[in-house]
């Protein structure tokens, strides 16, 4: 196939076999959070290029270097969302979901956009499902974030393996300070950093402290801490967010070199990583951003969130054998017809018992088919039972019930009392 008739590198085509666990994972998370009452938004996938510059900050990797941007036909600079939090506050300002300081507790799913370099767990389109809180500025809402995606990791059987990474980066005054301070101590040594770090220097010295190389990461060792720079309000936050998740009882580590890829946080950021998944190890990411709003050009308002990557967590799920038996299944029963006649009637009794057992997943035989043909392809359907209508049972208005799963004898069921006969066996 010619090139440009393909995929594009890096976004992917989720097929078959894959959604039935992307639909599990998604309806997991969507009524995890309808019980901790949080209430879904949509929000465009296109927005003004500004709104991202704007909100992510201009020194960042994304605006940098990895937004898919396009003028379109009024020569207005639009850009692929590479992130949800913008789009996010961009609506919630819009329509004043947050005025005179009322609680927004919100969440989204979709794809997101960013030009990197593709690889296990790191693609061009990914999904998140991200979450959103509006006007509450105490660490008691920062550990229900936390909560409940503990509880999500339990519900699906990968909490073992991830661990909770935290943070406190204080507040917008207290960086400034520590950022001069690193400055100086760095600039001081500039000729034994890297390449990257080197130019960060000058335009976002706190993404040093996460950069992978060695010798930039031995020089960071005797560096001046963030931790000794905090304001007190920002020390007592973070106080008071260890003390419920150890009410919570879970575990954590804290990570004086996590700061978050992005402007806007302030006070808590957090991650959850694995081992498990190689390189790619973040599954779900996220912080305060009380500043926000503001620079937005809305009221002060306090606003925290987090954004959970599906590929990377179904990827886990995978990996860690957790993908449960029954969503593998998609067909309950296969319904066979041999002959017009017996398929005039099939149709009738599958639309019957449609009605009488809501949620039925039956699959009618279509394009005809040999005895052992329609056979093979119910139990390649993975259905329990096969039905069966040939001249013979619609002369006597029966069906054959041919178990697929186990060695128990098929059986005739009258039309009648069929509905009857399922319930009580799928
Ligand atoms: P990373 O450090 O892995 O690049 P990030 O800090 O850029 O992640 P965020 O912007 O915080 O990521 O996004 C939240 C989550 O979305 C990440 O933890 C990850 O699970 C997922 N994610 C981010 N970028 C990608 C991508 N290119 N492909 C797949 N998933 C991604
Ligand atoms: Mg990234």
């Amino acid at each position: 196939m010619s090139k440009t008739l393909q995929a594009i590198r890096g976004m992917n085509d989720i097929l078959p076999e894959q959604t039935p666990l992307w639909r599990y994972f998604e309806g997991r998370v969507a009524s995890l959070l309808d019980g901790y009452g949080y209430r879904q938004i949509r929000m465009p996938i296109v927005e003004f290029t500004e709104l991202f510059k704007r909100s992510i900050g201009e020194v960042t990797d994304i605006v940098e270097k990895e937004m898919y941007t396009f003028e379109d036909r009024n020569g207005d600079s639009l850009t692929l969302r590479p992130e949800g939090t913008a789009a996010c506050v961009r609506a919630v300002l819009e329509h004043g979901l947050a005025g005179g300081g009322q609680t927004q507790k919100l969440w989204y799913i979709g794809p997101m956009f960013r030009h990197e370099r593709p690889q296990k767990g790191r693609y061009r389109q990914f999904h998140q499902i991200g979450v959103e809180v509006f006007n509450i500025d105490g660490p008691d809402i920062d550990a229900e974030l936390i909560v409940l995606t503990w509880r999500l990791w339990g519900l699906l059987g990968i909490r073992d393996a991830v661990t909770l990474e935290l943070n406190s980066l204080g507040t917008s005054e207290a960086r400034a300070r520590y950022r001069e301070a690193l400055v100086d101590y760095l600039s001081a040594r500039a000729e034994r950093l890297d390449e990257d770090s080197r130019r960060r220097l000058a335009s976002n010295p706190l993404r040093i402290l996460d950069s992978k190389v060695a010798e930039t990461q031995a020089l960071l060792v005797d560096a001046p801490k963030l931790a000794d720079y905090l304001d007190e309000e920002s020390r007592v936050h973070f106080e008071g967010l260890k003390a419920r998740l150890d009410a919570a009882g879970i575990p954590y580590v804290i990570n004086p070199k996590l700061v978050r890829g992005l402007d806007y946080y302030s006070k808590t950021v957090f991650e959850w990583v694995t081992d498990k998944l190689g390189a790619q190890g973040t599954v779900c990411a996220g912080g305060r951003y009380d500043g926000l709003v503001e620079q937005m050009g809305g009221k002060p308002t306090p606003g925290v969130g987090f954004a959970m990557g599906i590929e990377r967590l179904v990827l886990l799920i995978e990996t860690l054998d957790q993908v449960p038996a029954e969503i593998a299944r998609q067909v309950d029963l296969y319904l066979c017809a041999f002959g017009e006649p017996a398929e005039l009637a099939a149709l009738a009794l599958a639309e019957r018992l449609r009605d009488q057992l809501p949620g039925l997943r039956l699959q009618l035989n279509a394009g005809g088919g040999s005895f052992k043909s329609q056979l093979k392809k119910a139990d390649k359907s993975g259905a329990l039972y096969a039905l069966v209508m040939g001249e013979d049972e619609l002369a006597r208005q029966v069906v054959g019930c041919k178990p697929l799963r186990d060695d128990s004898e098929q059986q005739n069921i009258a039309w009648a009392a069929l509905a009857e006969h399922l319930a009580a066996r799928i």
